[in-house]
């Protein structure tokens, strides 16, 4: 899917190189031409980020930015100004801005900007925790094997294939009829509580390699996930 791009331009010509050069590039460009629309369009949009001329009709840039970071404050911001000194860069970052660009400017350099503030935002924080407990599994399709915490399990076909489902979706509950169609070759010929003698078995194997572990959750008359951490 195509990140969905805010820019705010009051200048047709700019804006429309612009859009062109973000759509080009796979981006979902949405253009408005005043602060008020930036407002109005961000409230009903989840953009990726917004590049903001900082020359607005309305509303300054640097208000806008303000009132845009209060309302979303993991938006990511590029600024365009006029010309450089328009603001201090320092200024525009301190805000909290993710980076500047001075016009002129080559459209392919500002799609290159919004490629590496957009990778920067989707990063986690240094030091934080592992994203999700699925980080201690690695899964090998070809080899038809999953390690956790680096040792091999050793697992049947099927719970192999359960593994494999809940691991690849950490959160998502899967209810037992989801896991059978997922998991069994004949999904038909096979009883409920089949699921949840594996899961057990799994369960077991898991303890095996980290005692106490225990990654999997159950859903009482729902089924089952794997455990999101963060
Ligand atoms: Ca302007």
């Amino acid at each position: 899917m195509s990140a969905p791009i805010l820019l705010v331009e009051d200048e047709p010509a700019i804006a429309d190189t612009v859009v062109y050069a973000l759509a080009t590039d796979g981006f979902a460009p949405h253009w408005v031409a005043s602060g008020e629309a930036a407002l109005a369009a961000a409230a009903a949009t989840p953009f990726a980020l917004a590049i903001v001329d900082i020359g607005l009709p309305d509303i300054n840039g640097l208000e806008l930015f303000r009132r845009l970071h209060a309302e979303h404050p993991a938006l990511p911001v590029i600024f365009l100004t006029a010309r450089a000194g328009e603001i201090d860069r320092v200024v525009g970052l301190e805000l909290g801005a993710d980076d500047y660009v001075a016009k002129p400017f080559s459209p392919r350099e500002l799609v290159a900007r919004v490629r590496t503030v957009l990778r920067r935002a989707q990063r986690p924080p240094a030091g934080a925790a592992p994203a999700a407990t699925a980080a201690a599994f690695a899964v090998d399709d070809e080899r038809k094997q999953i390690r956790f915490h680096g040792t091999p399990l050793e697992l049947s076909r099927i719970e192999y294939r359960l593994l494999k489902v809940l691991v690849e979706r950490p959160g998502r509950v899967f209810s037992r009829d989801e896991l059978m169609e997922r998991a069994w070759d004949d999904p038909a010929a096979s009883f409920d509580r089949t699921v949840d003698a594996h899961v057990k078995t799994l369960r077991a194997k898991l303890r095996a390699v980290v005692a106490g572990e225990d990654p999997i959750v159950t859903h009482r008359g729902m089924g089952y996930s794997l455990r999101e951490e963060r």
